[in-house]
């Protein structure tokens, strides 16, 4: 059972990211583990563009995105839905027992700033989560308008979820004046699942102090309190922390704007193919992913027997749609280490697939 992923997340893994898993482990409150997180902390805050702290978080994304509705939420939480993940997360706000509004919008259509900022103005709120880049649908927001909305509500902490955009396009977060960061790690990084990330801004920090009821694990005082001696809470997955300090060696000598550009480059080999198809984009053009491209299912073609074929003839699978757009959708990653080669090597094969479903 060995087959390339080109779904987006968790996405293929190098020989190199695995072989660095298989480093012996250390002591979590050893020195050789406090220098680990001294090797990855500083680069994960330049990939940020950020001088607040990146804590590492030994769970999936959802951990730290609960987290965050726990540990800032006083008054209320403003969700801004406009997808799978986003939506979720206004459930889990619920389920968190915060008070929580919903500002929905089409699956496919980014978050509108305009309509943010008259739902922020009703002064309801004293957190606003986003998603930057919502992977069920393809669709990335524009963090930059976003962020001139937050400016004018400097008592509203933002939550920002980079899941699926985070090293494949630049976030620039203290210039965005986002509070807080979230990340994972099996999405445009490509590690293995069980490891995400959370940068908070001071103010953050200050409000959680404020909040009861934050818990433990995902307490953010907590995380604090550990990092600042390179240290995490509870035993954290170390093996992954090994393939975080490998990936960001290959980071940093591809360089930030070589890796942005390829990511471009490899999202548009997608994108003109499935032009050529007669696919049509999701999203309207402009807010089509850079990491991902997600395709309306338009020449009605088999997507199950389209991806089983694929994954028996060539080792390699893509995604069908997901949640209530599967089957009327389809999703390529292009995150990670793809290049162009690799990206029209996958679509050699499906050019050798497709047309027997074409009607
Ligand atoms: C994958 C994904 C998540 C959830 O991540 P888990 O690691 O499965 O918890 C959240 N948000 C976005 C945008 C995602 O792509």
């Amino acid at each position: 059972m060995s087959y390339k992923l080109f779904i987006p997340g968790p996405i293929a893994v190098s020989e190199k990211t695995y072989k660095a898993m298989a480093t012996p482990i250390v002591g979590h409150r050893s020195k050789d583990f406090q220098n680990l997180v001294a090797s990855v902390e500083p680069r994960l805050k330049e990939l940020l563009y950020t001088k607040d702290p990146v804590y590492l978080s030994t769970s999936s994304s959802w951990g730290v995105m609960e987290g965050s509705v726990r540990n800032l939420t006083n008054k209320a939480v403003l969700n801004c839905g406009n997808g799978a993940f986003s939506d979720k997360w206004f459930d889990v706000s619920k389920r968190c027992g915060k008070e929580a509004g919903f500002l929905s919008f089409e699956w496919g259509k980014p978050v509108d700033p305009e309509a943010l900022e008259k739902e922020l103005a009703t002064n309801k709120y004293d957190v606003v989560t986003i998603v930057h880049n919502e992977t069920s649908t393809g669709t990335m927001s524009d963090l930059g308008e976003i962020s001139k909305v937050l400016k004018k509500f400097p008592d509203v902490v933002s939550v920002v979820d980079t899941v699926s955009s985070f090293t494949a396009v630049p976030i620039k977060k203290d210039e965005l004046g986002i509070d807080v960061v979230v990340t994972g790690c099996q999405k445009a990084l490509a590690i293995p699942p069980g490891l995400a990330f959370l940068s908070p801004s001071k103010k953050a920090l200050e409000r959680a102090a404020t909040v009861e009821g934050r818990g433990y694990y995902f307490d953010f005082l907590e995380f604090e309190k550990n990092a600042e001696k390179n240290m995490t809470p509870s035993t954290p997955v170390i093996s992954l922390i090994y393939a975080l300090d490998s990936k960001l060696d290959d980071i940093f000598a591809e360089g930030f704007d070589k890796r942005f550009a390829r990511h471009v480059e490899n999202n548009n080999i997608v994108r003109e193919w499935a032009y050529g198809y007669g696919f049509e984009l999701l999203p309207e053009e402009k807010f089509g992913s850079k990491s991902l491209n997600c395709f309306k299912n338009t020449r009605n073609v088999d997507l199950p027997a389209v991806i089983a074929d694929l994954k028996k003839r060539f080792n390699m699978v893509f995604d069908g749609g997901y949640g209530k757009l599967k089957g009327n959708t389809f999703r390529i990653s292009n995150m990670g280490d793809e290049t162009p080669e690799t990206m029209r090597e996958l679509l050699g094969n499906l050019d050798q697939i497709l047309p027997a479903y074409l009607k």
